[in-house]
């Protein structure tokens, strides 16, 4: 699997298909890429504040593609004319060759992007079975039923806000990874602005102290294959 980072929470894995994540890209001040880069399959969004619902609806808007979310944010990319699935948490839906299992994420939901934000649902996370399992844990608190995520959907790469303010720091989320135990963890949601200022490198330190999970400390715009 190609696993690609664009900043903040933006991935794209690709296998049997391209999977993109959370694609806050336009307003994102650290994005390399820009919005026309990406044709994606499928767009899964893990919530709706504007840097993870980011430019979802448009890009589905113009290549067709698929969206995932969850059943409130999903019916307000339909709204805006994208070909979108609602899920819930708790539950999977298959796509393709494949899995999408959606997790719950100690978070809020709303759109953002409107005045006032609009109900957006729950918060949430996935992981995504497409040959190889990875689990994006969208923004979230550290929540022990994280363990349960690892027992049963046990994921080989885990990628973990470290931001602090608004999710998870590196502490708690070096604690998440020895709960989860994936054999790579990735940090996301930092240093993307002011507010999220971390050195993912603390993290990376904690997590070796912790258990055997390999750290991977992204560039903005790298590629890596799994
Ligand atoms: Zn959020």
């Amino acid at each position: 699997m190609k696993i690609s980072w664009h900043s903040h929470s933006c991935f794209e894995l690709e296998e049997s298909m391209d999977i993109l994540i959370d694609p806050y890209i336009e307003k994102n001040p650290v994005a390399r890429a820009r919005v026309s880069d990406f044709n994606p399959d499928i767009i899964a969004v893990t919530h709706a504040h504007a840097d993870h619902l980011g430019n979802a609806g448009e890009i589905a808007r113009r290549t067709g593609c698929l969206v995932i979310a969850i059943a409130e944010v999903a019916r307000y990319l339909t709204g805006l004319g994208a070909r979108a699935e609602g899920m819930n948490i708790g539950g999977s839906l298959l796509v393709g060759e494949g899995v999408f299992h959606m997790t719950p994420a100690l978070h809020s939901s709303g759109v953002t992007e409107l005045d006032p934000a609009m109900y957006g649902g729950l918060a949430a996370g996935y992981v995504i079975d497409d040959g190889i399992r990875v689990y994006h844990a969208g923004d979230t608190g550290l929540f022990s039923d994280m363990k349960l995520i690892g027992e049963l959907y046990r994921p080989e790469v885990a990628m973990l806000p470290i931001g602090g303010r608004y999710t998870m720091g590196p502490r708690e989320a070096a604690i998440a990874t020895s709960w989860i135990r994936p054999h790579v963890a990735i940090p996301m949601h930092y240093n993307t602005n002011s507010s999220v200022i971390q050195d993912p490198t603390e993290f990376q330190n904690l997590v070796e102290t912790l258990c055997d999970t390999e750290v991977l400390i992204m560039d903005i715009g790298e590629s890596v294959e799994y």
